[in-house]
């Protein structure tokens, strides 16, 4: 499943290939996506160039001119490929490419998602802080406003286990599964702690290791994202770098303890029981 790495490295792909473009066509598949496509989108979005692509959490912003947005969310398995005439799509199943954008200079920008838990959405603008899935999204892990002292409060008297914590959308928007393990295993936290007990200089290092993680996996564009390869060529390659997840039985590069899994809040959790307290 993407996680904000990378939906980050798609939104600096797209950045480059299709800020600037105009939408002259759109093609919308018969499957519909987890919430269908409404009749007016292709007809209200044909003629309007992408102005920017931004992100909160894990959507995709694309910003037309005039008075709308694009609100898209890669859901389980999607992907947004931009595909020029010669792309190879035997990557991807036909029937899954769910939404075409056609770019004025002959690109199309496809919408492929095989579990179809996927949205693409038309926002006016205006509406876009009190839509429904962006309002209740805690601060970016990537800005200001998320630091030691923010997340010191988030945790305050909870009893929920820090990975709990630090992966609620409401305290942090963008801290997955991959990455919660990943930064408490930098931060010598076992994932099963009580937020509220955690002591001031564990809470610092979370909150340092937060930003620090999901920028290196930013820069390696991410860890499983399969699709990237289809848009300029590469994987991403945070896989490479993982310490912790997926390791379960094999020995911490540190101290070369059998690294344990745990479940916490039903996803599997992965530590080194002596690295981390
Ligand atoms: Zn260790």
């Amino acid at each position: 499943m993407p996680e904000l790495p990378e939906v980050e490295s798609l939104r600096q792909i797209l950045e480059r290939s299709v800020v600037g473009r105009t939408i002259v066509g759109t093609r919308i598949g018969r499957l519909p996506l987890r919430r269908k496509v409404t009749t007016n989108f292709g007809p209200r979005i044909r003629g309007r160039r992408i102005d920017k692509i931004g992100r909160r959490a894990k959507y995709l912003i694309l910003d037309l001119d005039g008075e709308d947005v694009i609100l898209v969310h890669l859901g389980m398995s999607g992907s947004l490929t931009c595909r020029d005439r010669d792309f190879d799509s035997s990557e991807f199943d036909r029937r899954h490419d769910h939404i075409e954008f056609r770019l004025d200079d002959g690109t199309r920008l496809v919408f492929n998602d095989p579990r179809r838990f996927g949205i693409v959405r038309l926002v006016v603008r205006i509406a876009l802080p009190d839509l429904h899935e962006l309002k209740g999204l805690g601060p970016e892990p990537l800005s200001e406003a998320f630091n030691a002292d923010y997340l010191a409060a988030q945790a305050r008297g909870r009893k929920v286990a820090v990975k709990n914590l630090i992966m609620d959308q409401r305290v942090v928007a963008g801290v997955g599964n991959i990455y919660a393990s990943e930064v408490l295993y930098r931060a010598g936290v076992r994932p099963t702690r009580r937020a509220g007990r955690l002591k001031r200089e564990e809470i610092v290092r979370i909150a340092k290791f937060i930003p620090i993680i999901l920028r290196d996996a930013i820069d390696r564009r991410g860890t499983t994202f399969r699709n990237y390869r289809d848009s300029e060529g590469r994987p991403g390659a945070f896989a490479d770098r993982l310490q912790v997840y997926g390791r379960a039985g094999e020995k911490c590069y540190r101290c070369s303890t059998s690294i344990r899994n745990v479940l916490v809040g039903q996803r599997a959790s992965f530590y080194c029981p002596t690295c981390q307290k």
